[in-house]
C-alpha cells in the first residue's frame, strides 16, 4: 500500500516513515503542500497522512485542492494534528477528511485507522467497479436500470428505461407512480405480485413480464428483472434491477417467425378502429385451417410437421403484399403442444368483399403444390373461412369467431376450398350447437333407436344379414336419420360413447332374438348371417378403441351362435396409412370381425394397399346403384368394382337397390349381395328380424312384393307429377317385412 506523509518537520518525516516502511508500506514523502501535490499528481497514493499545521499552504489548503480532484473513497486522507487543535479537526472533517490522528503518533491506533480506511476504499472500489460493469452490460444489452429505495418511496429509472417507453430523461420524475402507473391494468396485480413475494424473500430474484404503455399511446412487452436489499429486522428497503424489452418475442411464433395470435389480434382490433374513423377501403380476415395436418405429424413426424408448417408459412407471406398480416395462431399453451396449423391473414386493403375471392384461390393453389420434405414429396390442401370487416365488427374476437365459423362450414363441406361468413352460417353454427347439447342428453336418456335393413344374397334369395343404422327419437323434432346427428357426433367426438352404444344394442337385440326365436324358426348355422355395423373414422382413430369394442363384445355378444360381425369403414379410414389403423385392424381381425369398405367407389383408395388390407366385403355406393340404365358410366363402374372386389378375394354388396331392373343388372354383373328399399327399408329389429323366422312363407311373400311392386309404380308415376326423387325414399318401396320370408324371390 503507498502512504504519503506529508509533514514539515524532517524529523516527523523520519521516525514515521521509518515505522510505517517496517509495517510493510511504501512511503513516499512531502514536506510542503506544493510538494505534495505534484507527488498526488504523478503518483496518487492509497492514503495520505497530511499535517494539519504546515507554514506557507496549511494541511486544510492542501486538504481543499486535494477534495477538488479525488473524493473521500478514492483518496483518503487522515489529518494529523496536536493535541487541543479541535476546532480545525472539525473544520477538515468537514472538508472531506476521512479521519484525524494526533500528535504524538500512537502507531497502533494510527495503523488501525489506516487500514479501516483503506480496505473501506477497496470495497468502495470493487463496488463501483460492479456496478459499472452491471451498467456496462445493462447498456449493452439495451436494458434500462432502475432502483427504487422502498424507505425514502423514490425510484431511480435510467435515461435508457426512460427512452424505451419513448420520453426524454426529463420527462419522467422519480415517484414509482411514474412507472406503477404506466403498467398494463391486466398485468398490474401479477406485477405487483411479484415484487411483493421477493420482497417477502419468496423468490430468489423478481422477474416479471408486463405490458408497459409508452408516450406513443401503445403498449410494449417489458420483462423486469430485479433484486431487493434487506434490513436487519428481513424488510426490504431497496430493489433495483433492470428493464428488457421483450415484445418482439411475445409477438413472435417461434416456429415460423410470423406474428403470433396476440400481434394479430392487436393489429386487427387497430384496423377495425380505424374503420370507423376513416371508412373508405374494405378489409377481411382469412382463417386457414391445414386439411388433415394431423395426418402429416403421424405418418411423418413431427419434425416433418414442422418443416411443413415453416414453408406454409414462407409461402403464404410470399404470396401476400407487405399491408396484409399473416399470422400463425397457436397459443402458447405451456403443456402439450397443439397441432397449430391455423393460420390467418389480415387483408388490410382490399377494394370490396369479393376481392378476397381470388387471394383465397392464390392461397389454395400455393398450398396445392407440393412441399418437399426431407426428400419427400407431400401434398397438402387447405380449407378458409373468410370473414369481410364491412359486417359493422366492432370486437376482432367477433370477426374471427365469425371467421372460425365459416372456416368450419368449408370443412364440414369437404375441405380443400373456401368459404365467405354469411349470417346463415352463425345460425346453423348455433342449431350445432343445440343439437350437440340435445344429443349429449340423448345418449343419457336413450333417446337413441337401431334399425335394421337386411342384406340379402342374390344367389340363394336368402337373408344374409342386418345392417345396423342408428336413428334418435327426439322428443320434439321426432325420428331424426343419421344425417342429422351423426356428423356433429363425429366433430364432437360424441360418436365414441354413441358408437358404443349401437355395439351393445346390437348386441342385446341379437341376443333377444335368440332368446325368443320360435320353436320352428332354425338357428342360422354359423357364419350364416351377419350383422355389419358402421364404424366411423373418429372411433378408430385410437388404439384403445379396439380395447372398448373388446370389452363390450366379451359382455355382451352371445357368442358365435349363428352370427357374425363386420363393421364397415369408409375408404379414407383405411387409406389412412397410420400404423394405429393397421394394428386396429389386425386386432378386429384376430377378434373375428369382418371388415367392409363402405359407400366405395366414392373415396380415394390405393389398390396396393387396398390388397394388403383385411377386407371381405366391398360396399358399391348408392350413388352407382342408383344410376343403373340412367347412364352407362355407372354400371361400368360397377363391373370394374365386382371385378377387382373378385380379384382380390372380396365380395360385393351393392347398396341402395330399389328396382327389379337394378337387381337383374347387379346379378348379371355378379354382384354377390344386395340391400335396398327394393328388399326393405331399415325397421326396428322386431319387424327386420322376424322375417328369419317365417321360413315356410316364401309364396306370400312373393304375392306381397308383387303387390308393392304394382303400388311402387303407381305412386312413382304419382311422384312423377310431383317431381319426388325415388332417391329420397318418397317414392320407394314399401314392403310390408313383418310377414316376409328371409328368402326373396327374384
Ligand atoms: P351407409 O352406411 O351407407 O348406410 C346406408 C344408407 O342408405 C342408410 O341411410 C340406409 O337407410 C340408406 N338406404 C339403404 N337402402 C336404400 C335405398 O334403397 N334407397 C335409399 N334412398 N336409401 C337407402 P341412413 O340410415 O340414413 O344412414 C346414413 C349413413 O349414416 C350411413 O350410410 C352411415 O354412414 C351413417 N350411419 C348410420 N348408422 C350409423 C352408426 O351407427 N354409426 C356410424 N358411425 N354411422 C352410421
Ligand atoms: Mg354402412
Ligand atoms: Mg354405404
Amino acid at each position: 500500500m503507498a502512504l504519503l506523509i506529508v509533514d514539515d518537520e524532517a524529523s516527523n518525516r523520519d521516525v514515521l516513515s521509518r515505522r510505517f516502511r517496517r509495517q510493510g508500506f511504501e512511503v513516499t514523502l512531502a514536506e510542503d503542500g506544493i510538494q505534495a501535490l505534484a507527488s498526488i499528481r504523478g503518483q496518487t497514493p492509497d492514503l495520505v497522512l497530511l499535517d494539519a499545521r504546515m507554514p506557507g499552504m496549511s494541511g486544510i489548503e492542501v486538504l481543499r485542492e486535494i477534495r477538488l480532484c479525488h473524493s473521500p473513497t478514492q483518496l483518503p486522507v487522515i489529518m494529523v494534528t496536536a493535541e487541543g487543535q479541535s476546532a480545525s479537526v472539525v473544520e477538515a472533517l468537514q472538508m472531506g477528511a476521512n479521519d484525524y490522528i494526533t500528535k504524538p503518533v500512537d502507531m497502533p491506533v494510527a495503523l488501525a485507522r489506516i487500514r479501516t480506511l483503506l480496505s473501506q476504499k477497496a470495497l468502495s472500489a470493487a463496488l463501483r467497479e460492479s456496478e459499472e460493469r452491471y451498467a456496462r452490460a445493462a447498456r449493452g444489452a439495451n436494458d434500462g436500470l432502475w432502483d427504487w429505495d422502498l424507505e425514502k418511496g423514490e425510484i431511480y429509472l435510467s435515461p435508457r428505461w426512460k427512452e424505451m417507453l419513448g420520453y426524454q430523461d426529463g420527462e419522467i420524475g422519480h415517484r414509482p407512480d411514474e412507472w406503477l402507473c404506466r403498467v398494463h391494468p391486466e398485468d398490474f396485480p401479477r406485477w405487483q405480485a411479484a415484487v411483493a413475494r421477493h420482497c417477502r424473500r419468496e423468490t430468489p430474484q423478481l422477474e416479471c413480464e408486463a405490458r408497459v404503455h409508452c408516450k406513443d399511446g401503445t403498449y410494449r412487452w417489458m420483462l423486469s428483472r430485479g433484486l431487493a436489499v434487506w434490513n436487519e429486522s428481513g424488510e426490504a428497503i431497496r430493489i433495483a434491477g433492470s428493464q428488457t424489452d421483450i415484445t418482439a418475442a411475445k409477438v413472435a411464433d417461434p416456429l415460423t417467425g410470423l406474428p403470433n395470435r396476440l400481434l394479430f389480434m392487436d393489429r386487427l382490433e387497430r384496423r377495425i378502429e380505424l374503420s370507423y374513423r376513416r371508412p373508405a377501403g374494405e378489409f377481411a380476415v382469412l382463417l386457414l385451417g391445414v386439411d388433415r395436418f394431423k395426418n402429416v405429424n403421424d405418418s411423418l413426424g413431427h419434425l416433418a410437421g414442422d418443416l411443413l408448417l415453416q414453408a406454409l408459412a414462407r409461402r403464404l407471406r410470399e404470396g401476400l403484399r407487405a399491408a396484409d398480416t399473416v399470422a400463425r395462431l397457436q397459443e402458447d399453451c405451456g403443456i402439450a403442444r397443439l397441432a397449430g396449423d391455423e393460420f390467418a391473414v389480415l387483408l388490410d386493403e382490399i377494394r370490396q368483399a369479393c376481392d378476397c375471392v381470388p387471394v383465397a384461390e392464390r392461397i389454395g393453389a400455393a398450398i396445392r403444390a407440393p412441399f418437399v420434405l426431407q426428400g419427400q414429396e407431400v401434398f397438402v390442401t387447405a380449407s378458409i373461412g373468410i370473414a369481410v370487416g364491412s359486417n359493422g365488427y366492432e370486437r376482432a374476437e367477433d370477426l374471427m369467431r365469425d371467421a372460425d365459423t365459416a372456416l368450419h362450414c368449408a370443412k364440414a363441406a369437404g375441405r380443400a376450398r373456401y368459404e365467405i361468413f354469411d349470417t346463415n352460417m352463425r345460425r346453423r353454427a348455433i342449431t350445432r350447437l343445440q343439437v350437440e347439447t340435445d344429443l349429449r342428453r340423448a345418449l343419457e336418456r336413450d333417446e337413441l333407436r337401431l334399425h335394421y335393413q337386411p342384406i340379402v344374397n342374390l344367389g340363394t334369395g336368402a337373408i344374409a344379414g342386418f345392417e345396423a343404422l342408428v336413428r334418435w327419437q327426439h322428443p320434439l323434432r321426432g325420428l331424426l336419420p343419421p344425417s342429422e346427428f351423426i356428423p356433429i357426433a363425429e366433430e364432437t367426438g360424441l360418436i365414441v360413447p354413441l358408437g358404443h352404444w349401437v355395439l351393445e344394442q346390437a348386441c342385446r337385440d341379437t341376443q333377444r332374438w335368440l332368446e325368443t326365436a320360435p320353436e320352428s324358426a332354425p338357428l342360422p348355422a354359423a357364419g350364416a348371417l351377419t350383422l355389419h355395423l358402421n364404424f366411423s373414422p373418429v372411433q378408430l382413430a385410437e388404439l384403445s378403441a379396439v380395447d372398448e369394442i373388446e370389452r363390450i363384445l366379451r359382455r355382451c355378444w352371445p357368442g358365435n351362435r349363428g352370427f357374425l360381425l363386420s363393421f364397415e369403414v369408409t375408404e379414407s379410414t383405411m387409406m389412412r396409412n397410420s400404423d394405429t389403423v393397421a394394428m386396429l385392424l389386425a386386432r378386429l381381425r384376430d377378434m373375428h370381425i369382418g371388415l367392409d369398405i363402405d359407400d366405395f367407389g366414392t373415396g380415394y383408395s390405393s389398390l396396393s394397399q387396398l390388397q394388403h388390407l383385411p377386407v371381405q366385403t366391398l360396399k358399391i355406393d348408392r350413388a352407382f346403384v342408383s344410376r343403373i340404365g340412367l347412364d352407362a358410366d355407372s354400371l361400368e363402374i360397377i363391373r370394374t368394382i365386382v371385378a377387382l372386389a373378385h380379384n382380390l378375394g372380396m365380395d360385393v354388396i351393392a347398396e341402395g337397390v330399389e328396382t327389379a331392373q337394378q337387381l337383374a343388372q347387379l346379378k348379371t354383373l355378379g354382384c354377390e349381395f344386395a340391400q335396398g328399399y327394393y328388399f326393405g327399408k331399415p325397421t326396428d329389429w322386431e319387424t327386420a328380424w322376424s322375417l328369419i323366422n317365417a321360413e315356410d312363407r316364401s309364396q306370400k311373400i312373393e304375392v306381397r312384393r308383387q303387390k308393392s311392386e304394382v303400388r311402387r309404380q303407381k305412386s312413382e308415376d304419382r311422384s312423377q307429377k310431383t317431381e319426388v326423387s325415388p332417391a329420397t325414399g318418397g317414392a320407394g318401396l314399401n314392403v310390408d317385412v313383418t310377414s316376409q320370408d328371409h328368402r326373396f324371390r327374384q
